[in-house]
This record gives C-alpha cells, structure tokens and sequence, in this order.
C-alpha cells in the first residue's frame, strides 16, 4: 500500500516494519552533545569576535579545552571509536556552532593525527599521537603538511623530497609547504614528501618531524578572510633530517609499495587514500553545517525581532520563506554528513562518494545560507557587531580546503560512472 500521508493507522504499521532505522541519537551522544555545546556556548562563540579580529591562535580557549577534557588524544579516540560514527560530527558541528576559527584552532590537530593514524604502524601511533595533543598544563598542536605553491589540488605535483641517507639511518627533507593551519607552530609537523618523483602520487611518504627539529621553520603567515583565529603559515623544510622510524609505515613497507609501482601494478594505497578521504571530509562537512545552523537561528531570531512597515519582517514570506530553504538546507547537509560519517565507521562503505557529497553540500550550503542571513539582517548584516558577517567569511573555506568543490564533484561523478572525468 502507498502511504497515504494522513492515515494513523498506516504509520503505526510501517513504524514497527522499520524499527531497525533510527536517526535519534543514544543517551551517551545525548550527553556528549550537551557537554560539547556548553562548552561552544560558554567558552567559545563569547571569545569569537575578540579571535577573529586578533587573527592569533587562541592559546587560552585551547588550554581550557585541554583542562575540561575536550582537546585530548583520550577525547578525539573516544569520538573515533563511536561506531555509529555521528559522534565525531556532532562535536564538530556544535564548536563551529560556538565559532569555526577557534573550533580549527583547537582541532586542527586531528588533521596531523589523521595523517599518523592512516599511515603509521601501532608503535609509531603509539609514540606520536600522544605528543600531538601534550597535556593540559603543556598543549601541544599538530599539522598535516600536503599542499606546496605549485600543488594544491594536484598533490602529485608536489616537490618537496625526501631522501634516504643509509649511513646514518635519516631522511632528509626539502621543500616548502604552504597554506598549512598550524603550519610551524605545531609540536608535530606531519610531513608527506616526494621519494620517487617519476612515480608522482605513487611515489610519496608521510614523515613525522618531531618537536624542535633544526631545519623547519615557519615562512609567511597568512592573513585571511575567515576562520582567522586558525593559524595558516608556511612551513619552510630546509636539510631537516629525521630519524629512519620517522617514515610512516616503515621502510620495508615504502620499498614493497614503490617496486610496485615501478613495475607498473597499481596498489591499493591510492583507494585507500581514497576512502581516508571520504571518512575525514564528513567532519569537514559537519563544521559547516554549525555554520549554517548558527546563522539560520540567528536570522531567525532577528527576522522576528525586527519590525519595517509596522510589522516584523518575517510575517513577509520573502524573509520567510528564506528562513525556511535555509533550515532545510542545513537540515539535508546534516542528514548527508551523518549518513556518509556511518558508512565510514560502520564499515557500510561508500557506493557514490558520500563523504565527498556530504561535504561538497554541507560547504556549499554554510556559503549560502549566510549569505542569505545577512540578507535578512539587512545593513546589520554587513556591519561586524553581528557575527553574520563573520560567519560568512568563515564559511567560504569549506569550499576550498579539504579538497575543493570542484574536486568534490570530480570524485562523485567518477564514483557514480566508473568513468575518468577529468
Ligand atoms: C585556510 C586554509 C587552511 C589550509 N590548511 C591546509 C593544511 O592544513 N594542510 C594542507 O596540506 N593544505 C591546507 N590548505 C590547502 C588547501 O587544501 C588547498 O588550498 C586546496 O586543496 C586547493 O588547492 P589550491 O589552493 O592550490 O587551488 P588550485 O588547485 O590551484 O585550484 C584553483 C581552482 O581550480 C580548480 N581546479 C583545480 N583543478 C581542477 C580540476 N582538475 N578540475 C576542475 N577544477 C579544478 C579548483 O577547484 C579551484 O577552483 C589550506 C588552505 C587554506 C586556505
């Protein structure tokens, strides 16, 4: 029987056919929720407007997230592990809720720690991940070290090498990275290099340089239109030599894989590369659904509040009727990001490139529903005592870094046909 949309006794039955599927979040993720957003909303969207202008890493907001618990190696694995897989964009979209700046400022660190989970053997986990977060009383931050000037969405262009000096048991890297958040104020750089550039992409590796290696320095830092309380520098590699068990994933595993490629078969390191992506962008694309979901209460609110030709603007259902497209965007971007994060932690996969449309979608979204929250505001909007602004400028990255919107349609076009888009 088709549903008929108002018969009670249908529902009741299809309910009980499909108890199995459930969007409501359990006790715990109930919990983690509201711990999460208090945090957001006491600590961080009060210190938001103060980052942005100061365009500085919020040492102290990181500091009181390490103390209440929220920035640990303990807190992000416990996200990690959650196998429904909505823990992990749930936090991410309550702090950039609070403010998208400092909620990088104070995750940014995953991106490092991502790099060293997908790479690295247990040992090399087990050593470097604690270091990545230091402890409350010392925070430490790390990086994840890809895009150069001359390779951005093509990684396979990259120039920076890294060299095996058997002698000595090193490597020794060269090159300059650029557009790197806490690129040379991090503890723990995560460096991916070039070993065999005739190989291109087949021929890279991934680096740890450890806290205070002589050679790394920070080049220029750059000032930008958004997320400013992140930091994003380049990070200048100049004869920086680390130890051999810096190369993750070991040296015997680099060899197996390069004789691979130099005899031409195709490894399985690119899909996995591949779907490391699709699991990581669903955070990405979390974020901006906190975004979005900020400005549509905030225009909400003010749409109600503010009265022209003697009533408020939302009675005319062209304010209305934005603030209606505006949740169901973000509602729909929310649905795509959790979706894509459980296939990635149940081990559901990944059949269109979910993680790639969640968060191709969820940035596209955050960029028009501010914009249309600045709108509603009117000259309100555009003037910096209302985070609108603000919140526009941030969300304008989700469509550049993390691969762009472009290379997100790239990927799911490819996904859906099997053919090689270019
Ligand atoms: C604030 C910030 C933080 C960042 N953090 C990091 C970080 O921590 N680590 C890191 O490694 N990188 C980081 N990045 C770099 C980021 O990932 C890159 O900017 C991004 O991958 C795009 O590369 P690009 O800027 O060189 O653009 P380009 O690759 O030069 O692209 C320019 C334009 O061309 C389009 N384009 C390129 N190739 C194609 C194609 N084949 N088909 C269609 N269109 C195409 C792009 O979509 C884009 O519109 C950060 C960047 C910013 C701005």
């Amino acid at each position: 029987m088709l549903p008929s949309g108002n018969n009670v006794d249908d529902g009741a039955e299809r309910n009980s056919e499909m108890a199995d599927f459930s969007n409501s979040l359990n006790e715990d993720q109930i919990t983690l929720q509201k711990w999460v957003h208090d945090f957001a909303e006491k600590v961080i969207r009060p210190a938001a407007h103060e980052w942005d202008e100061r365009e500085e890493t919020p040492w102290p907001i990181i500091e009181e997230a390490a103390r209440a618990g929220l920035y640990s190696l303990d807190f992000v694995a416990s996200m990690f592990a959650d196998a429904t897989g909505v823990s992990t964009p749930m936090v991410m979209e309550e702090m950039a809720w609070g403010d998208a700046g400092i909620a990088l400022a104070i995750f940014g660190t995953t991106l490092g720690v991502a790099g060293i989970f997908a790479n690295g053997t247990p040992e090399q986990i087990g050593e470097w991940l604690p270091q990545c977060f230091g402890t409350p009383e010392k925070v430490a931050l790390a990086a994840f070290c890809v895009s150069e000037p001359d390779a951005g969405s093509d990684v396979s262009s990259m120039r920076t090498r890294a060299v095996y000096d058997e002698a000595r048991d090193e490597w020794v890297l060269n090159g300059t990275k650029t557009w790197i958040t806490n690129g040379g104020i991090a503890d723990v750089h995560v460096v991916v290099a070039s070993v065999d550039a005739d190989l291109k992409g087949r021929g890279q590796a991934s680096f740890v340089v450890p806290p205070g290696t002589p050679g790394l320095s920070m080049g220029q830092k750059f000032q930008k239109m958004g997320i400013r309380a992140s930091h994003t520098a380049e990070v200048v590699l100049d004869d920086v030599r680390v130890p051999g068990r810096c190369l993750l994933g070991g040296k015997d595993r680099l060899d197996e894989r390069l004789a691979r490629a130099r005899e031409g078969r195709t490894g399985s390191r690119s899909q996995a590369a591949m779907a490391t992506f699709e699991k990581t962008r669903p955070a990405v694309g979390a974020q901006a659904v906190g975004i979005a979901r900020a400005a549509c209460e905030y225009a909400l609110d003010y749409a109600k509040e503010r009265k022209q030709f003697g009533r408020a603007i939302i009675e005319n259902q062209a304010i209305a009727f934005k603030l209606a497209r505006m949740r169901m965007m973000t509602d729909a971007a929310r649905l795509l990001v959790w979706n894509a994060s459980w296939r990635g932690a149940s081990g559901a996969g990944f059949e269109a490139a979910e993680g790639s449309q969640s968060k191709l979608f969820a940035g596209e979204t955050a960029v028009h529903v501010t914009d249309e929250a600045i709108q509603i505001l009117g000259g309100a909007g555009y003037i910096r005592e209302h985070p609108v602004e603000r919140w526009h400028r941030d969300a304008k990255i989700f469509t550049i870094f993390e691969g762009t919107s472009e290379i997100q349609h790239l990927v799911i076009a490819r996904a859906i046909s099997g053919v090689h888009i270019q």
